[in-house]
């Protein structure tokens, strides 16, 4: 027997309901902010990955999924925002559209260790928006983010949020922290050693204790940013204080992609455990022109679905919508008069089904139970005689004889 890969989950069909529900909430609140859906291929170049989100990111060290095609080396997408700049400027929508919003709904890709709220298949809901710098976009962009996830009914979620400042702060800040690092370099943690020389930014990110405390003692503040980003970042501030959002400013918050400058926020959930980031995004203004466009600022997050559905409150089953009509044929006669009667339901737009199991009376009644039907149909040789069908309304238990011709006019809802 099959089994799935580990990390990778089948959502079964008693599931499927809530994911679309979730889906199409997200649909609904883009568009009210403008965002129009982009779909970009789920394969990618390897390298579009290894430019953008940086050679010492974890994602591009240990976790791409590659797919060797003789001399080209394919990436499954780990992430959707390089393929969103790479669309944007390989389709030139800089030239037609210089300022583009868009969201995206689709499975990721990354080879991590599964546990709970990590999978190597995982979901993302998330939006990019390229071409401003503006800082009330950050404000937009967040408050999008809080609105999608007070639809998905998920509340207790806390927002952090911090800022990287402009290519030359962030500079400033790994030469910062090398410094301030320099005399505790043998407490931290092996792979920490290694970041200190690669990626120096990553040690804040590391949950090892030793190391957290390091980071702790160090008192980070914003003394790497320059007047232009401070002032950035204290309009975005400002910004979600006159929209009432809550969030809480975190020195150590630094994404570990290089892709990242200016803001940063992260959103995580209590009730998720040690994976508690329910999503993340944060500015990333010199991509665009890293990967050949133009010079333009750009923002985006993105929500893990998975860990979504852990904290919503959206309830699993959709409630009593279900506007089945389900048929019930007794003798072969009838069978094949039903396929007719079943296309004709179908035609007006009449959810429709009959039984294909040869159950019998009682075993569709149960059937028709189960699957929530709101009316049962029953054609037998009497009726097939006299050119009616039986109607049985589910919630009432009423009955009554339809001739066949009225039928679609009788039950349209
Ligand atoms: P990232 O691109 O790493 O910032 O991810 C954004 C969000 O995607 C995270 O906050 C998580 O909610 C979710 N996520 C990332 N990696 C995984 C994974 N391996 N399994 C499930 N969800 C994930």
């Amino acid at each position: 027997m099959f089994k799935r890969i580990p990390g990778t989950k089948d959502i079964l069909p008693a599931e499927v309901t809530i994911w679309q529900e979730i889906e199409k909430i997200s649909r609904g609140i883009f568009s009210l902010y403008n965002y129009q859906e982009i779909r970009p291929p789920l394969v990618e170049d390897a390298k579009l990955f290894n430019r953008s989100l940086g050679q010492t990111a974890e994602i591009v060290q240990k976790q791409m999924f590659l797919i060797q095609n003789k001399e080209e080396l394919y990436a499954l997408r780990p992430e959707a925002t390089a393929s969103v700049v790479r669309s944007y400027i390989e389709n030139s929508l800089d030239k037609t559209n210089s300022f583009l919003k868009v969201y995206y709904i689709g499975p990721m890709f990354r080879l991590e260790r599964p546990q709970k709220g990590r999978y190597r298949q995982f979901h993302h809901v998330g939006c990019e928006v390229l071409g401003s710098s503006d800082a009330c976009l950050d404000v937009e962009v967040i408050s999008l983010a809080a609105k999608l996830l007070d639809n998905f009914s998920v509340s207790g979620y806390k927002i952090n949020i911090n800022s990287l400042g402009c290519a030359k702060d962030k500079e400033k800040l790994q030469k910062n922290l090398r410094e301030a690092l320099k005399n505790s370099a043998d407490k931290l943690c092996v792979d920490c050693q290694n970041r200190l020389k690669t990626n120096v930014l990553r040690i804040l990110d590391c949950k090892h204790e030793s190391c957290k405390k390091i980071v702790d003692s160090l008192k980070l503040e914003h003394q790497h940013l320059c007047p232009e980003c401070l002032d950035h970042f204290n309009s975005v501030l400002n910004g979600l204080d006159l929209l009432g959002i809550e969030y809480k400013i975190n020195y150590s918050l630094v994404r570990g992609l290089d892709y990242y400058t200016r803001t940063v926020f992260e959103i995580t959930h209590p009730e998720l455990g040690s994976q508690d980031a329910i999503g993340a995004g944060g500015r990333y203004n010199n991509l665009v022109q890293e990967l050949g466009g133009p010079d333009t600022g750009a923002i985006g997050f993105a929500f893990g679905l998975e860990r979504v559905l852990l904290v919503s409150k959206l309830s699993q089953e959709k409630k009593n919508e279900n506007d089945l009509v389900f048929l019930i044929t007794l003798g072969d006669l009838a069978k094949i008069r039903g396929m007719g009667i079943l296309a004709d339901l179908r035609k007006y737009g009449i959810p429709a089904d009959t039984d294909y199991e040869n159950k019998s009376l009682k075993g569709c009644m149960r059937k028709a139970n189960d699957l929530n039907a709101r009316l049962v149909l029953i054609l037998g040789e009497n009726e097939l005689k006299n050119n009616v069908i039986t109607v049985k309304n589910m919630l009432s238990g009423e009955q009554k004889e339809v001739n066949l011709s009225q039928l679609t006019k009788e039950i349209k809802c």
